[in-house]
């Protein structure tokens, strides 16, 4: 097999569940098929990766300065929902009429793997919490150990800045990641979230 090809498979395989066949397949498809959306696919690619950055505000993906969500006047300025991913601000979107602003921790508070509070970027989210707008601050973790201990140290932040902490109520399973619960359940647990105070 040439080089090229044998370094183009190579880098399909750092796709979520793509092993050395699915990569020689998609390889081999693009190449016989269909090079013109190959080419496409390689300039999106390329753009997206040089230009889609982190919003200044909530740190979700953004290709501007501050993002749309942040931005948008329509969007209620008293409640701040935070998520550990910019997955399960997809998820919540989708799944909920909420009409809040986000925080987007990019991780969670982890010691062993090197998280701790300012990888989170919870410096900026005390400074947010501290403008004084915000009055409800929904804890979106999930439910995993790591989640729970994260939780924990968001609503004493909430509680320092006096705003009300809040939590997703149950339905949402033990262990079970946010991105992986159904919509009406997510939708559920949302919608009965349960104060910490
Ligand atoms: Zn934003």
């Amino acid at each position: 097999m040439s080089k090229l090809l044998t370094d183009l498979i190579e880098a399909l395989r750092c796709l979520p569940g793509v092993g050395g066949k699915s990569a020689q397949r998609m390889a081999f498809h693009l190449l016989e098929r269909d090079r013109e959306r190959g080419q496409r696919l390689a300039q999106v690619l390329e753009q997206a990766m040089r230009e889609i950055g982190n919003c200044s505000r909530c740190r979700n993906f953004s290709e501007t300065p501050v993002c749309n969500l942040c931005s948008s006047s329509s969007r209620d300025r008293q409640v701040l929902c935070v998520v550990e991913s910019p997955t399960e601000l997809a998820a919540i979107e989708q799944a909920t009429g909420y009409r809040g602003q986000y925080f987007v921790l990019l991780g969670r508070l982890s010691p062993l793997d090197g998280l701790g509070p300012e990888e989170l970027g919870l410096d900026r989210l005390a400074e947010r919490l501290g403008e004084g707008e915000i009055e409800e601050m929904i804890i979106a973790t999930n439910p995993t150990v790591e989640g729970e201990a994260t939780a924990h140290y968001l609503a004493q932040l909430a509680r320092a800045a006096n705003v009300r902490p809040t939590r997703l109520a149950h339905g949402v399973p033990l262990g079970g990641e946010l991105e992986y619960v159904d919509r009406g359940t997510l939708a559920h647990a949302f919608g009965s979230r349960q104060s910490l105070d």
